[in-house]
């Protein structure tokens, strides 16, 4: 009888114990979503995100809040990492509001768990090395941080891996039926898919292309590679495809030049 106490008792504490500790993280996500974004978050934003740096200032308060829904409603993973540090945490969360800027309700839901390697890693589904991924399967993002910091340390040449991933999550996004899908106008996208297909087509005949090669691997590869040159070298992307750049823009919803224009405030 005494030992039925003693392990009720138990119980009892164990119960408390992980409730306390479920509802804690809970209340004190749900006590952040109100607060400010800590300043542990906002300077290493302000430090490296050359997009951020030239928003006028209502809008930079805007980008905070959406970087605090971000980082409070993901799960970061540190992979062969010690840990995820903020700095981690807060640019790359960063690099996902600065392609959904624009879109005010998507914030990429399907993706809750973003993977943080420190370095290219070795994939075993297709053994190859990568520097980031998009694994819908696991509503995963994945990124190599040593990559993820090239992409940010040269902001106007056109490669930026983070960009890249949350491209290849965005277009997903689109698509996947869970409430947040169809954001994308329909005849916007129309006329992407055929200005992209003209401009695969450019690069696969050797023709002088403001992309990479490696945009014409597919049409998901180069909606990745599209939004890393609108973002980087979007004055180029005017010039040399003023239709398409008109295309992403309507799709994000916000016009890059006229915020690089503008000085920031
Ligand atoms: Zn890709």
């Amino acid at each position: 009888m005494l030992g039925n106490f003693v392990l009720l008792g138990a119980g009892s504490i164990l119960l408390v114990v992980f409730v306390s500790y479920v509802t804690g993280g809970f209340l004190e996500r749900r006590i952040n979503l109100f607060r400010p974004l800590a300043e542990k978050f906002k300077a290493p934003i302000l430090k490296y995100n050359t997009f951020y740096q030239h928003l006028p200032l209502e809008s930079k308060q805007r980008f905070e809040k959406k970087v605090k829904q971000f980082i409070y409603s993901k799960e970061f993973i540190a992979r062969n990492l010690s840990e995820v540090t903020d700095e981690m945490k807060a640019l790359i969360s960063a690099s996902a509001v600065q392609l959904t800027f624009g879109l005010p309700d998507v914030t990429l839901l399907h993706f809750d768990k973003i993977l943080i390697y420190p370095d290219n890693y070795y994939s075993v589904i297709n053994r190859q090395y990568h520097k980031g991924e998009v694994n819908p399967r696991m509503g995963a993002i994945v990124v190599s941080w040593q990559a993820f910091v090239e992409g940010y340390a040269e902001p106007y040449d056109g490669i930026n891996l983070g960009i890249h991933e949350m491209a290849h999550a965005l277009k997903l996004e689109n698509i996947i039926q869970n409430g947040e899908q169809h954001f994308f106008d329909l005849e916007e996208y129309t006329r992407w898919i055929e200005l992209a297909g003209e401009e695969i087509r450019r690069i696969r005949n050797g023709e002088e292309s403001i992309f990479r090669k490696y945009a014409s691997v597919n049409e998901d590869e180069f909606f990745a590679v599209c939004m890393e040159v609108y973002f980087e070298q979007p004055h180029k992307l005017f010039e040399e495809n003023p239709e398409l750049y008109k295309t992403l823009s309507n799709l994000l919803h916000q016009d890059t030049i006229r915020l690089y224009d503008k000085p920031s405030a």
